[in-house]
């Protein structure tokens, strides 16, 4: 019995073995030929063209050009391959030539033998391009197609949902943002405060068309589904204040203090405003106090006690205040301009000037800032080759323009080598 149990063992391991391998073969072959048109394709041919490969890697490496250039010579291997022609067209969206990349991927539409998922997926690179392109319209008919197709397309839902928020349809991209949310089934962090927001800003919108009652129950909405949407807090103080309603409003936005006390600051200037209406303006040092206490580095508290407290002929306390914020936060150029408001009030007082610089000597400054145009590493001086990077001469200076213009980075105008 024992002998015959030991070959069935055998001749069982012997089977499960030549059925492993039989999978497998069928695998490869499947995996190499697929039958498109009635015709059988080597799929395999096209990795053995160096171009699908080098294409692949420079579309890794964000060098789009490199990237059609490689990959349209891979596709004169394989005219049919779908995916190849989809990045095509999502390189040339890339680049700008929204155009180019309509063309492409609505001539893939037109294939007849492209499976549902193939066709949804086409629909959404069709979607992006005219998105891209600025037609909102068609951009909302693709995406609302590539969902009639696949309904828990996360991504067709996400780009509605920004559609919908860029045409200020803040109902409409809350509804989405809702499917969304119930696709990624409490997996992602960040979809309530989504959803925080988007109530916030139904709130605004009926704030302004005069619906103050809805416009509350929003308010109070966003802060239930996320306590920490911060904006939300303060629309509903405003919303009291505006009504008369002033210790309401207090008690909105000392709520948002406590429920997300690293941006407390957003509502400094409120409630130093509200506390002093009620004759109670002793209660914003208080709170500083308190923040500063919980987060000793915080330097925002400090700046506005230290102005609370100038405000009130306290100059040498204010100035304590903004030498103990100004280690904190060097750069901060609203710390510096108040120390010399508060120097000039005690009159440029020479032991209180010298203590400031001796501080600032000792803080970690970019005395001259210089940045790598690739990856944006930052050093205080100009460096041949990026040591984050490794990318060659790709250090400019600085410059910092107000959000409106664009960020001017001049072109490096010597090659690496020469300096080196
Ligand atoms: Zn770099």
């Amino acid at each position: 019995m024992a002998d015959g149990g030991v070959l069935t063992t055998e001749l069982y391991l012997l089977a499960v073995l030549c059925a492993l391998l039989l999978g497998l073969a069928v695998g490869k072959a499947w995996e190499r030929y697929k039958l498109r048109d009635g015709r059988w394709i080597d799929r395999r041919r096209l990795r053995e063209t160096p171009h699908y490969m080098l294409g692949l890697n420079f579309l890794v490496d964000n060098q789009v050009d490199q990237a059609i250039d490689e990959l349209t010579q891979a596709t004169s291997f394989d005219t049919d391959a779908l995916e190849i022609q989809m990045i095509l067209g999502n390189l040339y969206r890339q680049k700008g030539q929204v155009g180019r990349a309509i063309n492409i991927h609505q001539g893939l539409l037109q294939r007849p033998d492209l499976t549902k998922l193939e066709q949804a997926y086409v629909l959404l690179c069709l979607g992006l391009d005219f998105r891209h392109g600025g037609f909102v319209d068609r951009a909302l008919e693709a995406f609302q197609e590539v969902l009639r197709l696949d309904p828990r397309n996360r991504y067709a839902l996400i780009n509605l949902q920004k559609l919908y928020e860029d045409q200020h349809q803040w109902a409409d991209a809350l509804r989405v943002r809702e499917q969304v949310v119930k696709i990624d089934a409490g997996r992602r962090r960040d979809d309530q405060q989504i959803l925080g927001f988007l109530r916030n800003e139904m709130g605004v919108e009926q704030q302004r068309a005069g619906n103050g009652a809805a416009a509350l129950r929003s308010f109070g909405e966003a802060i239930d589904v996320d306590s920490r949407t911060v904006p939300a807090y303060l629309n509903l103080g405003d919303a009291h204040e505006g009504a008369g309603r002033l210790a309401d409003a207090v008690e909105a936005w000392e709520r948002l203090v406590k429920a997300a006390p690293e941006h407390a600051h957003f509502a400094f200037d409120r409630l130093e405003r509200a506390y002093g209406v009620m004759g109670a303006p002793h209660r914003f040092e208080e709170l500083c106090e308190r923040l500063i206490g919980r987060d000793p580095q915080g330097w925002r508290a400090r700046l506005a006690l230290s102005r609370h407290l100038a405000a009130a002929g306290k100059h040498r306390a204010a100035f304590d205040q903004l030498l103990d914020a100004l280690p904190h936060h060097p750069h901060g150029l609203a710390i510096h301009q108040e120390i010399w408001e508060v120097l000039a009030a005690l009159g440029f007082d020479p032991a209180l000037i010298r203590r400031y610089m001796e501080l600032t000597h000792e803080a970690v400054f970019y005395l001259d800032p210089h940045i790598c145009r690739r990856c944006r590493y930052r050093s205080t001086e100009p460096l041949w080759q990026c040591p984050q990077c490794h990318e060659w001469n790709t250090f400019v200076e600085e410059r910092l323009a107000p959000a409106k213009d664009v960020w001017v980075v001049p072109e490096a105008a010597e090659p690496a080598d020469a300096g080196r």
